[in-house]
């Protein structure tokens, strides 16, 4: 495994592999490495030649310096975890390679994909999103990238840069990893005491009984139903939670079922914001 720094030397070595018809795969991260990210590395690893990991904590997608502040960063341990599952290339950038000083922020319009659910409560972060990948992307021109379903609106984001500037790989968002309650798993979640990770496996109880509902009840029932079923918990509020086109991200009056529509929900438990979503 081969850790690089800079993207001139990441660039040299990539174009040495793609000459030799190597196909390249890649997952972006901001490190705090658990069993979701380790998933996406064996899938590029499964669909291609060389796979490369970054690690980066984008500040520019932190709207909230604290939450920035307290962001693990277990560095030591994440290249344990890459070594050991066999990722060919670690990209570990400083903030100065992704935004060198004459570095000039393009226009990006993200069609309002930006504006709804994790853009209302968290103001420019999608845009953070946006600049960030757009630059790991210049300097990886992975064949294949691959986004976790966990981050839902995070990948239709992703994918509207990826056709705004034409940029020419393949994006494979791959199924949410679970603990074994069911709870998605994510770099927050060490946040949460043992126990209380226990008990949150109410979020996807939820979401599978809602995905159950939907075919039997109104979806305004069906969603009344789900929150009193998250209200109930001690330490949780709602943030969203909500049933939408899988395209649009616009609420659905009604539903096509197996076909468009996905529910998403985020909830504040114990302080420790969860996401997750289910395909209806
Ligand atoms: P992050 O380090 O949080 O930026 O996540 C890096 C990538 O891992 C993103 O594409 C996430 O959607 C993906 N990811 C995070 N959690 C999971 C999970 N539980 N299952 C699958 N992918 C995940």
């Amino acid at each position: 495994m081969i850790v690089i720094k800079s993207p001139i030397d990441l660039e040299i070595l990539l174009n040495k592999i793609r000459g030799n018809n190597k196909k390249i795969g890649f997952a972006a991260t901001m490190g705090a490495l658990h069993d979701g990210h380790i998933s996406l590395i064996k899938r590029s690893k499964e669909e291609n030649d060389t796979t490369v990991c970054s690690i980066f904590i984008n500040p520019k997608q932190f709207n909230d310096s604290s939450d920035l502040e307290k962001y693990p960063r277990p560095i030591e341990n994440d290249l344990i975890l890459l070594k050991e599952v066999g990722a060919d290339i670690v990209f570990l950038p400083d903030y100065n390679d992704i935004y060198p000083q004459n570095y000039i922020e393009p226009e990006i319009n993200l069609s309002g994909l930006d504006n709804v659910l994790e853009g209302l409560t968290r103001p420019g972060h999608f845009k953070g999103v946006a600049l960030v990948v757009k630059r790991l992307f210049e300097c990886v021109n992975p064949d294949v990238a691959y986004f976790g379903q966990k981050d839902y609106q995070q990948t239709l984001v992703i994918k509207e840069i990826v056709k705004q500037f034409k940029i020419p790989s393949d994006i494979a968002v791959c199924s949410i990893l679970r603990e074994k309650n069911g709870l998605a798993m994510s770099s927050r979640n060490i946040r949460l005491s043992a126990e209380q990770r226990e008990r949150a496996s109410f979020i996807y109880k939820m979401l599978l009984q809602l995905k159950e509902d939907v075919k039997s009840l109104p979806l305004k029932e069906a969603l009344n139903k789900a929150e009193n079923i998250l209200l109930k918990n001690e330490g949780v509020q709602i943030d969203y939670l909500t049933i939408v086109n899988q395209q649009t991200l616009v609420p659905e009056e009604t539903l096509n079922l197996g076909k468009s529509s996905v529910a998403l929900v985020v909830v504040d438990y114990f302080g420790v914001r969860l996401l997750d979503n289910i395909y209806l």
